[in-house]
């Protein structure tokens, strides 16, 4: 049954990275000059972990960048990117900052905490209860590859992982395909 599983699941994944390899490159969207808040200025910082999480509007248009960046002023937070639910990806912080999305946090296996500091954080947007869409997921396997690229990037964590019992998100995320797909979809970049 197991290996059945992992069977479909690497098909599943090879189908994918073929479909990454024909819509990449993306473009992102630069917005950093027009934020103000949710992040701070930093230079140099050592960046080693990206953190993966979800977000929405809290009102009717649950999947609304403008709503979700309404809030995110609002509380004072704020992530490098966030993935709309067609995929695009806007840069909020720019990756030198040191960006307000994760909180109380701490690696596991280490005594690492104020994960901030060292990390890239990716919003998608989507809700507890509808999952990413494929054009996110790609788009999230593009970035990921991306960052990984410029930075020794040496984990790649959910918001779960690093604030558990506090936080959950990301939601309805097949953690265990993205990271097929993100091993699949190295060779291509
Ligand atoms: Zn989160």
């Amino acid at each position: 049954m197991r290996k059945k599983v992992l069977f479909l699941l690497m098909i599943f994944s090879v189908a994918l990275s073929a479909q990454i390899k024909k819509t990449t490159p993306l473009t992102i969207d630069d917005m950093t000059d027009r934020i103000t808040y949710g992040y701070r200025e930093a230079n140099n910082r050592k960046i080693d972990i990206i953190v993966i999480h979800s977000t929405y509007y809290v009102n009717a248009d649950s999947f609304s960048v403008q709503g979700v960046l309404k809030q995110f002023k609002q509380y004072g937070v704020g992530a490098h990117y966030i993935i709309d639910r067609d995929g695009n990806i806007r840069m909020m912080v720019k990756e030198k900052d040191v960006a307000f999305h994760a909180g109380k946090s701490e690696l596991p296996g280490t005594n690492r905490r104020m994960l901030n500091t060292n990390s890239i954080g990716i919003e998608i947007i989507n809700t507890p209860t509808t999952p990413p869409t494929d054009q996110q997921m790609e788009s999230l396997i593009y970035l990921v590859q991306d960052i990984k690229k410029r930075y020794p990037i040496q984990y790649v964590v959910r918001h779960s992982d690093i604030a558990p019992g506090r936080k959950t998100d990301p939601w309805c995320f097949n953690w265990a395909v993205f990271n097929q797909m993100l091993e699949y979809s190295q060779s291509e970049f």
